[in-house]
């Protein structure tokens, strides 16, 4: 007889101030473990272009950089974690960034029958994410990530992903508001290092190199962590 082994899908929390490299990471792997990566930074800038009641709200406390009410972004993500496309395994990237959030997280997962493989913090020193965060930009059409200094398209003005040539920049993207964003994330995110810690799924790794460089030791860490669970 064989054995039936009950397999629950990957939670993955991805930790670390703005120009960390999260989403540019979450992205590299959702495509190779074929997991969700769920940013509530993209959630809620999608629901301020569209002009929704959260989003209304939203929308000044995120041009200062300050963080989004927790009953607000709780309810963004755990709408987007009931979609179906979750059902395989989710990536968080900027989520949660406060113990409330965390505890609300616990408690959704743990109605689910889930829990966290792994929040990985990524490290990195701060003089450098003002220089990160000020040169990225993303493709308007699909969304990929480059940056004036480390990441150019092949061609010139054409995103390498789908050719689109319509590129964007965030508001948020400039120099004093990353100074309010990486105050935020020292006093209000961080701790959560600690946090999961504790829960003993803390795993962190070196985020000052390059792209590729993080990609490989990330998915070292990811691959362990869900060889756990599968
Ligand atoms: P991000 O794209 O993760 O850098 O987020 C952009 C902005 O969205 C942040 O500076 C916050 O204002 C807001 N935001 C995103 N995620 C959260 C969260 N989990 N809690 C509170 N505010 C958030």
């Amino acid at each position: 007889m064989k054995d039936v082994v009950e397999t629950t899908p990957a939670v993955l929390i991805l930790l670390g101030p703005p120009g960390a490299g999260k989403g540019t990471q979450a992205r590299m792997l959702e495509e190779k473990f074929g997991l969700v990566q769920l940013s509530t930074g993209d959630l809620l800038r999608a629901a301020v272009a569209a002009g929704t009641e959260a989003g209304q709200r939203a929308k000044a406390v995120m041009e200062a950089g300050g963080l989004v009410s927790d009953d607000i972004v709780i309810a963004i993500l755990r709408d987007r974690m009931a979609e179906p496309d979750c059902a395989g395994g989710v990536i968080l990237d900027g989520f949660p960034r406060t113990t409330v959030q965390a505890a609300a997280l616990d408690e959704l997962l743990a109605s689910n029958g889930q829990r966290i493989d792994a929040a990985i913090s990524l490290e990195v020193e701060d003089a450098a994410m003002v220089t990160r965060i000020s040169g990225r930009y993303t493709c308007g059409s699909c969304g990929e990530g480059y940056h004036d200094t480390f990441k150019q398209p092949e061609q010139s003005g054409m995103c390498d992903k789908c050719g689109g040539t319509e590129f964007k920049r965030r508001a948020d993207d400039n120099a004093e508001t990353v100074a309010s964003r990486l105050a935020a994330y020292h006093a209000q995110t961080a701790p959560l290092i600690a946090y999961y810690d504790e829960q003993g799924v803390l795993q962190r790794i070196d985020a000052m190199g390059g792209i590729e460089e993080i990609a490989q030791g990330l998915a070292t860490i990811v691959q362990g962590a869900m060889g756990q669970v599968r």
